[in-house]
């Protein structure tokens, strides 16, 4: 049972950085090591119940407002635009399936910074978040889609960097946790960044393999790196570039509302997918 312990980890987390430690009296390491159990145990669904709710796939379409994104080399296509259309198709797509429900960081042509995107796949405690973008490269010729998941570098950093802002807001709160929380709340954010990670390179492979039947896939399509966007620390997170506006021929498939159409359903159809099996399900 390898979930289990991510699973501990993450239900942790959740008290932690929902402050539900108030509860507990003081934020007692003991209180958190019982209550986390009870917490992940609540989660399981018990034989007979109803099935599990459906899992939510929070879309992000790259760029927006003043920040165009990649510009397109032949026809000046705008990536904000590409995005924002073929996210609206995924969405559409994907209401279709039982198993999800989706939500979009963004539904019109608006200025969303990289950490909000971040912030509200958080809040709305996503199972998965996936970012939508054109890119541009130096090199014309390059084309095709690729896939980025957050760098290891990038994962121990944040998880790192979100321990120790959450027991500084935990301080401001009025409640003294500098003795007891941080080196468990460090712990259990490591484990839950660790899990997140190996999610999202699970649906990395998943997605680049999916599609790679039917749409042009970038030469090394499985890529890592340490974006802003991908930092959730408990949420994972992809980047999927889906062509490049630098090269004319993925400007042409991409500024074309049936190619829009065509990768939206792909990557709908891998995401049900996806989002139906384990580690997600
Ligand atoms: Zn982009």
């Amino acid at each position: 049972m390898s979930d289990e312990i991510p699973d501990f980890a993450r239900g942790a987390l959740r008290l932690v950085t929902r402050r539900r430690v108030l509860a507990l009296g003081g934020g007692l390491v003991a209180g958190m090591l019982f209550q986390a159990p009870l917490a992940w145990a609540a989660r399981r669904p018990k034989p007979g119940h109803k099935p599990k709710p459906p899992r939510l796939l929070m879309i992000d379409p790259g760029h927006g407002g003043r920040d165009p994104g990649a510009v397109g080399v032949k026809k000046g296509t705008l990536e904000k635009d590409v995005t924002l259309d073929i996210t609206a198709r995924l969405a559409a797509a994907l209401e279709k399936k039982a198993g999800v429900v989706t939500r979009r960081t963004r539904e019109t042509d608006e200025f969303l910074p990289l950490a909000d995107r971040v912030a509200i796949a958080r809040e709305a405690r996503a199972d998965l978040f996936v970012s939508i973008h054109a890119d541009s490269a130096p090199t014309r010729s390059a084309r095709g889609l690729s896939a980025y998941s957050l760098s290891a570098k990038g994962t121990d950093d944040f998880a790192r960097e979100l321990a120790r802002r959450e027991n500084s807001v935990d301080e401001v709160g009025g409640v003294d946790l500098k003795n007891t929380e941080p080196d468990v709340a460090k712990i259990l954010m490591d484990l839950t960044a660790r899990h997140t990670r190996n999610a999202a390179l699970k649906a990395k492979r998943a997605i680049v393999r999916g599609v790679s039947r039917k749409w042009r896939l970038l030469e090394n399509p499985m890529r890592a790196a340490n974006f802003a966007v991908l930092r959730a620390p408990d949420v994972p997170s992809l980047l999927i570039e889906t062509g490049f506006l630098s090269n004319p021929s993925d400007e042409a498939l991409l500024s074309n509302p049936a190619q829009r159409r065509r990768i939206a359903l792909l990557l709908a159809r891998e995401l049900d997918h996806l989002l139906s099996n384990p580690p997600f399900a």
